[in-house]
C-alpha cells in the first residue's frame, strides 16, 4: 500500500504547510500511512517556523500520481490551486476554510470546511474530537499557522475561534503568543534580497472586475519606506508586466504587520478610478489604506464594486 500524500496549496503560505504537518500526524495517530508534502518551497515566514520548532521541511513534489493513489487536501480544493494531476488520484479528505469551487470526486469522501480564519483552527478541533494529544512542536506550527493567516490575530477574517485556538496552541508550545508572533511575522518581510518581480508577485492573484482586468500584490512589510524607496523600479517593473499579460490596473498593498496599515502603489491609465474607490488621493502614486491588511475582504470587494 503506498503512502497517502496531504498537501496545502501551491505557492505555499505557512498555513498550507503546515497544516499538512499537523493533520499528517493526527491521521498517522489515527492509524493511517501518510506524509506531508508541499506543492512549493517554503516561504521565510514558514521557514523560520519549521527551524524555531525544529520540524522538518517537507518534501517538495510537483505532481503525486507517480507515487500515491490517494491524497487528502489542506487549506485548499480548487482544482487550479492543487496538485497539476490531481484528477489522477483519489481524494480521500479535504479540511479547509475557503470557497468551495471547481472541486469535485468520483468518491464518496471526509470534508471539513469552517468559516473561520486558518485551517490549524480546524485541525486543532479534529485533534479533540479525536481526544489525540498535540505534541509542542506541533502545537507551535499550528499557533504559527494561525498568526499568519490572520496577521496575528488583526486580520478581518480572524474570528473568536482562532483568537481561542492561538491561546490554547501558544500554552501547548510554551511561547508567548505576542512576541513570537512578531517575530514570525517579521521573519517574512525581508524584501532586500528579493526582485521587483519577487515583491510584486510572490502573492499575487487576477481579478476580473467588470471590463478591467486587475492585477493585486500583497507583501507584508516592517518598514513601508523599504519597498516605496524602490518605487521606480516597481513601476516600470509593473509597467512591463501589464504590457505582457494585459492587465488594465496593477495594485501592490504594501502591508505593515506590525501597525495593520497598508500603502498601495497603483500603476494603470484608469488607476483614478482605484483612487476614488477608496476615497482618496493618489500622493506619489501611492494610496494611504489606513486599517487595510486583508486583500479578500477590504480591497478586493471594494473594487469590484467600483469597476463593474
Ligand atoms: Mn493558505
Ligand atoms: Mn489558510
Amino acid at each position: 500500500m503506498s503512502k497517502i500524500l496531504i498537501f496545502g496549496h501551491q505557492s505555499p503560505d505557512t498555513d498550507a504547510i503546515t497544516s499538512a504537518i499537523s493533520f499528517s500526524y493526527l491521521q498517522n495517530q489515527l492509524g493511517k500511512v501518510t506524509e506531508p508534502v508541499a506543492l512549493g518551497e517554503a516561504t521565510d515566514e514558514t521557514q523560520f517556523a519549521l527551524d524555531y520548532f525544529k520540524a522538518d521541511n517537507p518534501r517538495v513534489v510537483t505532481s503525486v500520481a507517480d507515487e500515491a493513489d490517494e491524497v487528502m487536501l489542506v487549506d485548499h480544493n480548487e482544482a487550479q490551486q492543487s496538485v497539476s494531476d490531481i484528477d489522477k488520484v483519489d481524494v480521500l479528505a479535504v479540511v479547509d476554510h475557503h470557497r468551495i469551487a471547481n472541486f469535485q470526486t468520483s468518491n464518496p469522501l471526509y470534508y471539513r470546511a469552517e468559516p473561520v480564519g486558518c485551517t490549524n483552527t480546524i485541525i486543532l478541533k479534529l485533534f479533540k474530537e479525536h481526544n489525540i494529544e498535540i505534541p509542542e512542536n506541533i502545537a507551535g506550527l499550528m499557533l504559527s499557522a494561525i498568526i499568519s493567516d490572520t496577521l496575528l490575530l488583526k486580520s478581518p477574517t480572524c474570528t473568536k475561534e482562532d483568537e481561542d485556538a492561538a491561546r490554547e496552541l501558544a500554552d501547548i508550545a510554551g511561547v508567548d503568543l505576542e512576541s513570537y508572533g512578531k517575530d514570525l511575522l517579521k521573519a517574512g518581510t525581508n524584501t532586500s534580497d528579493k526582485s521587483a518581480d519577487q515583491i510584486l508577485n510572490a502573492d499575487a492573484k487576477n481579478f476580473p472586475m467588470g471590463d478591467y482586468n486587475v492585477r493585486i500584490g500583497q507583501v507584508n512589510v516592517v518598514d513601508v519606506q523599504e519597498v516605496l524607496d524602490r518605487k521606480d523600479e516597481l513601476l516600470s517593473e509593473m509597467d512591463k508586466q501589464s504590457q505582457e499579460n494585459s492587465y488594465d490596473l496593477f495594485l501592490l498593498v504594501i502591508t505593515n504587520v506590525l501597525e495593520s496599515d497598508s500603502v498601495a502603489l497603483v500603476f494603470g491609465d484608469d488607476r483614478q478610478k482605484v483612487a476614488d474607490a477608496f476615497d482618496k488621493d493618489i500622493i506619489e502614486d501611492t494610496l494611504l489604506l489606513e486599517g487595510v491588511v486583508s486583500r479578500k475582504k477590504q480591497v478586493v470587494p471594494v473594487l469590484t464594486k467600483a469597476l463593474s
